[in-house]
């Protein structure tokens, strides 16, 4: 089978190798590079987490993390690293009830045990804590040429910078336009991100996504060597103040509020603009809360995601057109699941049922985008 994947970020790198890995005749495109830094992938690192109110959800993360591991141990290249995860305030009953429900092993904390895997945040006396040992971080970068390396030695043909134009699906297959060829295919996978409905729409597959930018910040600590700080879910205050983070190795704790507010979401996604006010009430937040970080942020950076209406994402397909997209801000942790089920669709597989709260034609699609002004993002 011939097929194009448009599009190598975090859905489409791990869905070309597992095509070409598949013994398909794959070819990869990327209109800005592979990694790139315009898309929702190519820079830094992910919290990686089972932690997931959804049981098929950490059913999703455990088939993701056995993925991680397999491409880890294949490539020599480290595309995760396990650090665990700590769960704080009201998240901890409800990812308890998941994992116990799962058979994931967890541990509850006491402030003196997160004082001690945690020494910049101050613990609260009383405070509900838990550990996860599988959540820890994945690195960007790494991840997409871990894929395309596989991928290239099955033969697939990577062309980075080259754009897909136009789309024409017709009774066997579709024809591809390039920004400088025409490819004739038996499928075309769309894990175009944010740029989905560029190449969807002309073809009558508007898909209701809203772009769109969020904001992280990067904090180093005072006692030096922070490397092994687990990820965090922390949810101490009302869901507003909600945040995430993970350490960068070497680059300082990152963190971000885990709500995005889709009435504030900037959609042009050339300019990005920073958010001082977002900034500065994070980093407030980070001095109360994280006494052991040096006042204020010394990065802050954003990048692009891509909400739907009901926070799910897109995976399906019509006809010869595969699509993965609506990436909700947490797509990196389920790459190489996503990936999987990708194929499956190229190869005109059906999807396990649980997969059916991410199709095409579901109800919640027809949900206005602005449903929610404030989503959960990335720590949903
Ligand atoms: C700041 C930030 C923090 C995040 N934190 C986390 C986290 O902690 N954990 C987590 O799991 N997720 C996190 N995410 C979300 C995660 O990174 C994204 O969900 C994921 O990377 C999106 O991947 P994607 O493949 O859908 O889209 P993208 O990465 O945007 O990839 C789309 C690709 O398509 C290419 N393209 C577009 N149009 C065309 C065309 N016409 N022809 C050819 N190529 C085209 C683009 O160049 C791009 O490379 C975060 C995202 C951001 C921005």
């Amino acid at each position: 089978m011939r097929v194009v994947v448009i599009g190598c970020g975090a859905m489409g790198a791990p869905t070309a190798q597992t095509l070409a890995e598949r013994g398909h005749d794959v070819t990869v495109l990327d209109r800005f590079g592979i990694p790139n830094l315009k898309g929702g992938s190519g820079f830094g690192l992910r919290s990686f987490r089972l932690s997931h109110h959804a049981r098929e959800d950490v059913r999703l993360a455990l088939r993701s993390l056995e993925l991680y591991l397999d491409l880890q141990r294949r490539t020599g290249i480290e595309v995760y690293r396990r650090l665990g995860i700590l769960h704080l305030g009201a998240v901890v009953d409800p990812m308890t009830a998941a994992f116990v429900a799962e058979g994931i092993p967890h541990r509850h904390l006491g402030a003196a045990d997160v004082a001690t895997i945690f020494p910049e945040l101050r613990p609260r006396y009383g405070e509900a804590a838990m550990f996860q040992p599988d959540g820890g971080v994945n690195f960007c970068v790494p991840f997409l040429k871990a894929c395309v390396k596989l991928a290239v030695a099955r033969g697939a043909q990577v062309s980075p910078k080259e754009r897909a134009v136009t789309l024409a699906p017709h009774a066997n297959g579709v024809r591809v336009f390039t920004d400088r060829r025409r490819i004739d295919a038996d499928v075309a996978v769309v894990t175009a991100g944010p740029w989905a409905n560029e190449l969807l729409t002309p073809i009558g597959m508007a898909l209701p996504l809203q772009p769109g930018i969020v904001q992280v910040s990067y904090f180093r600590g005072a006692f030096g060597d922070d490397t092994t700080r687990p990820s965090l879910m922390e949810r101490t205050r009302g869901a507003e103040e909600a945040m995430y983070g993970l350490i960068g190795p070497g680059q300082g704790y990152k963190m971000g509020f885990a709500v995005i507010d889709r009435t504030k979401f900037f959609q042009d996604l050339t300019a990005r603009p920073l958010d001082p006010p977002q900034e500065q009430r994070l980093a407030e937040r980070v001095r109360e809360d994280f006494p052991g970080f040096h006042t204020g942020p010394f990065q802050t950076e954003c990048g692009v995601i891509t909400l739907t209406p009901d926070d799910h994402f897109i995976i399906d397909r019509k006809g010869p057109i595969v699509v993965g997209a609506g990436c909700m801000g947490h797509a990196f942790k389920f790459a190489p699941a996503l990936g999987s089920y990708l194929a499956d669709l190229a190869e005109d597989r059906t999807l396990p049922g649980e997969m059916d709260r991410f199709r095409l034609g579901r109800p919640g699609l027809a949900g206005t985008l602005s449903r929610h002004a404030k989503v959960p993002v990335s720590s949903s």
